[in-house]
């Protein structure tokens, strides 16, 4: 073939390759052009999952009559005019190709009314300019997407996963807006509707968390500010962390921003990871929103066609201090209430050059209690502790206290000494007991004397649903409430009434994590794990001698319980010869 220019269709359709990839890559594209046009509302609507139709309007400023037709050219744009512009972006859009894309792969109407025109207009699928009838801001309707590249349509997931996608993406995006108002609305139906939040940004992302990531992660939030200079440029990040109490079984909730863009970046994501490291069990993620600020030339944005990573001038830099200021928060946070763990206490010395301040609020959430440097200090004393693996039965010997509210120390009949994990050895019969019972048929359940209401989005009210007898069998059951909340009426009752919701949330994550092709039955174990777990009250208790002794002689009665769940070791001995030696009496 002779070489040609690509007639503009064709390079639209190309470039759409890019940017469009799903339903939900639309919504972004269009929610993210009514933020940039300064909308106060959007509205997001969408039938059979986006493929059929998308409409996203909003009240931002418009776009006039004789731009209308330029807006679905390729390479137009209103926000940058010079190549120093592309230096210093701070508008979402500026590549000018999601509306010719768009238009390339879908039937595309735009309307709009420009702030300062008393009527609206519009431009038909087949590119005629007519009136309109719209208030103030800009209406785009995208009809049978991917009609004219059936290819791509094939590549789709199915009408769950692309509109879980959908949910997913606005969700992030209302998180980085909470002053903007955003309703979704699903085949008629409104799923959900988040007024905009008041307050400074601190504080109406904390509003919103709570109005998109639940109540339980807003109220225990460890809110996180910082300033700090980095490679002579002031940088940013503030948001809110789970404590170490709360965590989740994927990182699904973990959102971070880099100047208000959603980004998914493995070193960032690995910088909270390492902050977090020995403060979770393993296998388990925290949560986190968080924004970072950064002068835009000091962040290149334009890496990535749909922007979702970013490359920053000092990543080492951006690095240290996300790891810096997620240890320093959780440090604050570390000798938490009831049902903490309690991590071994080490002084990290504290950053240089920062300037922290932490918002208090979330202070008062904590009760806060002197660190037990004592048991610290007995535990990690050079070498006497030794693991033993070949206890005999009546092994663990008997209770006499307990050390920092989560270590058992027992004596044996030999003199030899043994402490005991309580939260991990808890955890391993709690674990131990669920399989049992599971194997034996189901595990049986509490009934909830007053059944606990959980709100939750539309597709995970129907993910539990849809899951509804498989997790009877686990001892969990639910009933619909609403279409976006489900009523808890029973929960396994080894594990006691103790979250219902927190229980429910976990395995949860258990479910978003299946394939088509998994079954919640062929993770059995991992589910049973998630809600052992979850159940990890017993670190920091303080204990009778009869319920330590109660848990000793449970040890010993269960096979396997040496190690917690997550193979670290529950029990430590050291034998009277050990003790001998270590005093110099052999
Ligand atoms: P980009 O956002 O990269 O500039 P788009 O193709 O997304 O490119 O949009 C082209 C132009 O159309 C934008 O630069 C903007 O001027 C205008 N536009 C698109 N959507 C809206 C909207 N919702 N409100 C106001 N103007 C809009
Ligand atoms: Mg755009």
């Amino acid at each position: 073939m002779p070489i040609k220019l690509l007639p503009d269709t064709l390079a639209n359709q190309i470039a759409a390759g890019e940017v469009i990839e799903r339903p939900a890559s639309v919504i972004k594209e269009l929610v993210e052009n009514s933020l940039d046009a300064n909308a106060r509302n959007v509205r997001v609507e969408v039938a059979d999952a986006g493929l059929a139709k998308i409409v996203v309007q909003d009240d931002g400023a418009g776009i006039p009559r004789d731009e209308l037709k330029l807006a679905l050219q390729r390479h137009a744009t209103s926000k940058i005019a010079s190549t120093k512009d592309l230096f210093t972006i701070n508008t979402f859009g500026f590549r000018g190709e999601a509306l010719p894309s768009m238009a390339a792969v879908a039937r595309l109407t735009l309307s709009s009314r420009h702030a300062t025109l008393p009527e609206a207009w519009k431009v038909t699928p087949e590119g005629q300019l007519q009136p309109a009838a719209l208030p103030q801001g800009t209406r785009i309707e995208v009809a049978d997407l991917f009609y004219a590249t059936p290819a791509r349509r094939k590549f789709l997931k199915g009408a769950r996963s692309e509109s879980q996608a959908i949910e997913q993406t606005l969700q992030t995006m209302a998180l980085a807006h909470p002053n903007v108002a955003f309703t979704l609305v699903e085949d008629n139906a409104e799923s959900w509707h988040l007024p905009a939040a008041q307050g400074d940004f601190l504080s109406a992302v904390g509003e919103r968390v709570g109005q998109v990531l639940g109540a339980e992660f807003a109220s225990l939030a460890v809110p996180v500010r910082v300033e700090k200079e980095v490679a002579g440029h002031m940088v940013q990040l503030e948001g809110y962390l789970s404590p170490p109490t709360l965590h989740g079984g994927t990182a699904r909730r973990q959102y971070m921003f880099v100047n208000g863009r959603p980004v998914k970046d493995k070193s960032l994501q690995t910088a909270l990871r390492n902050a977090y490291a020995d403060r979770l069990p393993a296998g388990r993620h925290a949560m986190a929103v968080l924004f970072i600020t950064v002068p835009p030339e000091i962040v290149d944005v334009n890496v990535h066609p749909a922007k979702a990573e970013v490359r920053f001038r000092d990543a080492n830099g951006i690095f240290g201090l996300i790891y810096g200021a997620v240890r320093m928060a959780l440090q604050d946070y570390r000798v938490t209430g009831l049902q903490g763990y309690r991590e071994p206490v080490q002084q990290d010395p504290p950053p240089q050059n920062h300037t922290f301040s932490m918002p208090t609020p979330a202070q008062k959430l904590w009760k806060g209690e002197e660190p037990h440097h004592q048991g610290e200090a007995f535990l990690s004393s050079s070498n006497p502790v030794i693991l033993s693996s070949s206890l005999e039965t009546p092994s663990l010997g008997a209770a006499i206290g307990q050390i920092a509210n989560t270590y058992i120390v027992a004596e044996r009949a030999d003199g030899a000494m043994i402490l005991v994990d309580q939260h991990a050895a808890h955890e391993r019969l709690v674990y131990e007991e669920l399989k049992h019972q599971f194997g034996a048929g189901r595990i049986s359940s509490q009934a909830l004397l007053l059944p606990v209401i959980v709100s939750l989005s539309k597709h995970e009210a129907d993910l539990l649903l849809g899951h509804a007898e498989a997790l009877q069998q686990f001892g969990l059951e639910m009933e619909a409430h609403s279409p976006t909340s489900l009523a808890i009426v029973a929960v396994p009752q080894v594990l006691g009434a103790a979250n219902p919701e927190r229980l429910l949330r976990d395995v949860l994550d258990d479910l978003h994590d299946l394939s088509p092709r998994t079954t919640l039955h062929s993770k059995v174990e991992h589910v049973l794990a998630t809600m052992a777990c979850h159940h990890s009250i017993r670190a920091n208790r303080r204990l009778s001698l009869p319920e330590m002794n109660s848990l000793l002689r449970q040890m010993e009665a269960t096979p396997a319980s040496l190690t917690c769940n997550h193979g670290r070791p529950t029990t430590h001995l050291m034998t009277l010869e050990t003790m001998e030696r270590l005093f110099a009496r052999r």
